[in-house]
């Protein structure tokens, strides 16, 4: 291996280690050194790195058929992808649109929907309603509809204004006098505040991911709050955009995170485990309603781009989705994400630097905090989530840190999102390595405060 890169890497002046192997849920690099993988790399690798199944079935379509274009042809693979999609999803999630990557996922959300209400004549709709943090891919129109102050700046003179209410977020926001249900409602209400201050007649819809994800360390819904939501939309007659890139294809434990509060979007966005990291795929589906109004109006859909529903993307897809049943990994997903929660918070909720640990499935957050009592997040400057993303990694563990948790600017936070195959065994060492990794980094950073 050359000393010099000549790619610009995500950071160009940290010198990253060169993966060359992967089994199971290890990464080995060229040194001889073993990672667990206890985030599926972006929550993506959610059958390991070594799985058969998609593999063969990669393996298998290359031969017979890598690549048609969607404009001139369908393809078997690609029907039977959207057939298995739909089987998934709940009704009237009964179309598909097939993608390579999240933000091109998102970008068709935005797209589908505005063009939902061009076919109805309805041209003044322009605005979409997000939530505080909210963080839906790096691509222009995504990073519009996202409201994560760090990513946005510096291209923020390219991007439409963002229109957000509160992110559900009850370790921070819950008022001591209030119940889970009762704070829900009060900030599910917030969008009827601001579809009102618009005009509802301006809205397209509103979007939110079922689970936060990577900006604010795994935020699960409080009951009630996805049905509200829902009501408010229903009401307003805007569409409701669930973002799964992250949480949704069984990471919580049921196909879609929203399955769980059963809530139904008009639209909802996949990507990450649906390939498992085997090939880059994602899924933009929608509603009857939508799809006859495409049908029925121009008949196109106004938006394309080259790799759609790319064979070999289709065939590790449906490979996954196979795979998620046939080893009933759904089930694994509930019962292994319990135990890891439960000992996290058995080893770390004593820690005076741990202040919340949340998730649902296996998709966990912890939040680090300088003094529990007053959730006090520490100083930024002091980068306790990059310690503790190298201090994991000197640990043989790779877990996936944040930081802005709080308020988008100040907090820390890990999100653990490992496979959907893990046994108990992976799950005692994640909890073993992760709890070590947090000790040392809160000695290491509170040593630089003092
Ligand atoms: N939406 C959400 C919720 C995400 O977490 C991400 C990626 N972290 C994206 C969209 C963008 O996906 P991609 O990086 O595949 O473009």
């Amino acid at each position: 291996m050359k000393h010099t890169s000549q790619i610009v890497h995500r950071s160009v002046t940290r010198k990253l280690p060169t993966a060359v192997a992967g089994n199971g849920v290890y990464i080995e690099d060229d040194k001889g050194q073993r990672y667990l993988d206890a985030c599926g790399g972006a929550a993506v690798s959610c059958l390991g790195y070594s799985h058969p199944a998609p593999i063969a079935a990669i393996r298998k379509q290359v031969d017979e058929l890598a690549y048609i274009h969607s404009s001139f042809f369908t393809s078997a693979i690609a029907e039977q992808l959207a057939d298995k999609l739909v089987s998934m999803a709940p009704d009237p999630l009964n179309h598909v649109i097939l993608l390579s990557g999240g933000s091109e996922a998102v970008e068709t959300a935005i797209k589908l929907a505005r063009q939902y209400f061009v076919e109805r004549d309805e041209l003044e709709r322009k605005h979409f309603i997000c939530r505080q943090q909210s963080y839906h891919g790096y691509t222009l129109g995504a990073l519009s509809i996202g409201n994560n102050p760090k990513r946005r700046k510096p291209y923020a003179p390219l991007l439409h204004a963002d229109h957000s209410i509160s992110a559900c977020y009850p370790y921070r926001h819950q008022r001591e006098n209030e119940t889970e249900i009762e704070y829900g409602l009060r900030v599910a209400n917030e969008l009827e505040v601001k579809v009102n201050e618009l005009g509802a007649e301006n809205v397209i819809g509103f979007i939110a991911e079922s689970v936060g994800g990577a900006t604010a360390g795994v935020l699960p819904p409080v009951p009630g709050y996805l049905k509200r939501v829902r009501e408010i939309c229903d009401q307003y007659n805007i569409l409701l955009i669930f973002d799964e890139v992250m949480c949704g294809s069984g990471r919580t434990g049921t196909f879609l995170a929203c399955d769980h509060d059963q809530v139904t979007p008009d639209i909802v966005t996949l990507a990450k485990s649906l390939g498992a990291g085997y090939q880059p795929i994602a899924a933009t589906l929608c509603t009857e309603a939508i799809y006859e109004a495409v049908r029925g109006g121009s008949g196109a859909l106004m938006n394309g781009h080259t790799y759609m529903g790319h064979s070999l993307g289709c065939a590790a897809s449906l490979a996954v989705l196979e795979t998620i049943e046939s080893e009933n990994l759904l089930d694994n997903v509930k019962d292994k994400g319990h135990k890891l929660i439960t000992n996290l918070r058995s080893q770390l909720t004593s820690h005076p630097n741990v202040g919340d640990i949340r998730g649902r499935g296996l998709f966990i957050g912890v939040e680090f905090v300088l003094d529990q009592s007053r959730k006090t997040p520490f100083d930024s400057k002091l980068q306790f989530s990059s310690v503790l993303k190298h201090t994991s990694e000197e640990n043989g563990l790779m877990c996936y840190t944040g930081n802005g948790t709080a308020d988008g600017v100040s907090g820390d936070h890990v999100l653990l999102a490992p496979a959907y195959i893990i046994d108990d065994n992976i799950v005692d060492e994640i909890v073993d390595k992760l709890s070590l990794s947090i000790r040392q980094t809160a000695d290491k950073v509170n040593q630089s405060r003092a």
